[in-house]
């Protein structure tokens, strides 16, 4: 059989799901140069180009506090309807031309209040843009789906908020929910109250746990919160030894909780050492819902096309594991079960076979 020739331009043709990537994350490096000069805010650089290698190099401080702090500059344009519209607008277009079919977009409403927004107002705003962008990708001929997950942001005291934003946005395009932020300091029991209260409401939500605090974090977002999925949960391996799980490990792999993993971001932050070595090829093997993301777009200088690349070239990842993450990543998406099933069969499968 001849092996097919897996190469960047195939990838980007693939069908792709991504769960976990910030809408302040993802901006353009050009709409962050014309969105600045139009407020008056100073970025280290005017050029579009060397903003983008700002960020990156910004962001392999291998310091996760130090990287995000790197969203200073695109918090500060994202403090308007105009600029949240545009943003979200064009995030939906720049995953339809990576190839992405369906997207959970991230992001904290009370971050985008300085300009004197309401939450509401922030949370309308980019439903607009989003809703926009994916009536322009449907008319291009790359229809894409996205949900938004809002998020609290852990180290403050409006976790509550978010999550009622949560609900009263439910049926307005917001699927779930997230605490994003530092980790380490910020246990996600801290948000007990707004976890239970979700729980109560029926809305599903995932945890950023196990990137830079280790396995209690993962516990309690699986445990004592509640979570669905969890954000990055890299350092599950500390719960295997020798391809041997512990209780932990098991409970996450057999209740079929995804891993929502970013490998570059990862490498960015010092939780991974490379590509090759990155837990989420052992984690596929040991049979674990993974699914591929890529967190943060113009911080990290990356796509979904550029994830899976860097995994065929670098750990050896075929057509079949870009599809079998792909799927994972549907079968954990927190649309409804009939939606997430007619994208897999309908779109993913059939974009899968014609590519090998
Ligand atoms: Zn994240």
């Amino acid at each position: 059989m001849l092996a097919t020739r897996v190469d960047a331009d195939l990838i980007r043709r693939l069908p792709k799901a991504v769960l976990h990537d910030h809408l302040d994350g993802g901006l353009r490096p050009a709409t962050l140069v014309e969105l600045a000069a139009e407020i008056g805010h100073t970025l280290p650089t005017t050029d579009p180009d060397e903003l983008a290698a700002w960020y990156f190099d910004a962001a392999s401080s291998g310091d996760l506090v130090r990287y995000i702090a790197t969203f200073e500059h695109t918090l500060a344009v994202m403090q308007t309807e105009e600029g949240l519209r545009r943003v979200a607008e064009e995030y939906v277009l720049d995953l339809a031309a990576d190839g992405v079919v369906y997207g959970e977009v991230r992001y904290a409403p009370e971050l985008n209040v300085k300009g004197g927004l309401t939450l509401n107002e922030v949370v309308e705003a980019v439903q607009e843009g989003l809703a926009a962008g994916m009536a322009k990708a449907a008319a291009a001929g790359t229809p894409v789906r996205v949900g938004t997950l809002l998020c609290g942001m852990r180290m403050f005291d409006r976790v509550r908020e978010a999550a009622e934003l949560a609900v009263t946005y439910r049926d307005a395009g917001v699927v779930g929910f997230d605490i994003a932020g530092a980790e380490d300091g910020y246990p996600a029991v801290g948000h007990l109250d707004a976890f239970e209260y979700l729980r109560g409401e029926s809305v599903p939500f995932t945890i950023h746990a196990g990137e830079a605090f280790g396995l209690p974090s993962i516990h309690q977002a699986v445990q004592a919160c509640g979570a669905q999925r969890i954000g990055h949960g890299v350092r599950i391996t500390e719960d295997i030894v020798d391809g041997k799980l512990g209780r932990l490990a098991s409970w996450v792999r057999d209740r079929r909780i995804a891993l929502e993993m970013c490998p570059t971001s990862n490498l960015q932050t010092g939780c991974a050492t490379s590509i090759a070595e990155h837990p989420i090829t052992a984690l596929k093997e040991l049979g674990f819902r993974v699914t591929l993301n890529t967190d943060n777009r113009l911080v990290s200088g990356t796509t979904m096309t550029r994830e899976m690349s860097l995994l065929v070239a670098e750990a050896g990842w075929t057509v079949e594991d870009l599809r079998t993450v792909t799927v994972n990543a549907l079968k954990s998406a927190f649309i409804p079960f009939d939606e997430r099933k007619a994208l897999i069969e309908d779109v993913v499968l059939p974009g899968y076979a014609s590519a090998l």
